[in-house]
């Protein structure tokens, strides 16, 4: 057989998906990594904020608009975190299938960042997104990012639904994996100094208490008195571990652990993937986070 004719053939006998991949855009690196498992080769995933880049102040260009308006899919976390996300979508006059995966997760409230206390209980409404930092969330984000493909694209349903379960399993063992890791650390060491409060809902997992100096977004600066306060505190509570993020500059942590006398232990990977071995997948960058955390504290 010359070489058109088996091109033809081939093409003749794939399915129609395999010449055409679904189109979907995910807000974010970690977030398309997770819908490219899923999706598998059914999908062409592209994110818009990528790796090693800071999804909270992000701005679309008009190519963002331009993929997302060719997208079947868009793929979002949702809590607050991609607040350029209606804007973008309006602009893309987007009509396809708008999956909000942290969809039924009940977020953790962000901390007070204004430092005043409010008498009668209230607090300003503000979620903390980063839910992927609990791989038990994950495995919903997978649950429900599964459910959006299948919505967009009917024909693949058994096929998004297995890979969601094989990958689910991943998850599960990695959490198992890190409980293990942390177990072995004494309570009273479950301390880390990081960039921005991103890891609450990891802390909330495997019981670690996070300090940061900017809070669940990196839009506001740190004011010099919570710097203040927070320098005093690392010195009083002894921390040892202090990270820099992958998608943050690090002068204002440098400068913090400088001035507490302690010592920057490493990167963490926070709201991105990286370029770097160690952090190109979820599985990759969560395994390397409870390395470097476990081994810190
Ligand atoms: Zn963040």
């Amino acid at each position: 057989m010359n070489l058109r004719k088996t091109v033809l053939a081939g093409l003749l006998l794939s399915p129609l998906w395999a010449m055409a991949n679904m189109p979907v855009v995910a807000s974010f690196s970690i977030l398309a990594d997770i819908t490219r498992e899923v999706g598998g080769e059914r999908v062409s995933v592209v994110s818009l904020v990528g790796a090693d880049q800071d999804a909270h102040v992000f701005q679309p260009k008009p190519a963002d608009v331009k993929k997302l308006a060719e997208a079947k899919v868009f793929v979002a976390n949702g809590l607050g975190f991609e607040g350029w996300i209606s804007r973008l979508s309006k602009s893309a006059n987007f009509k396809g299938v708008t999956v909000t995966a942290s969809n039924g997760i009940k977020p953790l409230a962000a901390a007070e960042e204004d430092g005043h206390d409010h008498a009668d209980g209230h607090d300003h409404g503000r979620a903390d997104p980063h839910a992927w930092h609990n791989p038990q969330y994950v495995m919903r984000y997978v649950d429900t990012i599964a459910a959006g493909l299948t919505k967009a694209d009917a024909a693949g349903a058994s096929y998004y639904r297995a890979r969601a379960e094989a990958y689910k399993l991943r998850v599960k063992e990695l959490d198992g994996w890190a409980s293990a890791q942390f177990a072995a650390v004494p309570q009273a060491r479950r301390k880390v100094l990081t960039s921005h409060d991103a890891f609450a809902y990891l802390g909330a997992r495997y019981q670690i208490r996070f300090m940061a100096p900017q809070g669940v977004s990196t839009d506001a600066e740190a004011s010099a008195k919570s710097v203040a306060q927070l320098i005093r505190q690392v010195k009083k509570e002894q921390v040892k571990a202090v990270f820099i993020e992958n998608m943050s500059d690090r002068r204002l942590i440098d400068q913090l652990a400088k001035e507490a006398g302690a010592k920057v232990g490493g990167k963490l990977y926070s709201d991105a993937l990286s370029a770097q071995p160690g952090g190109r997948t979820y599985l990759e960058m969560f395994h390397s986070n409870v390395m470097a955390l476990s081994q810190s504290m």
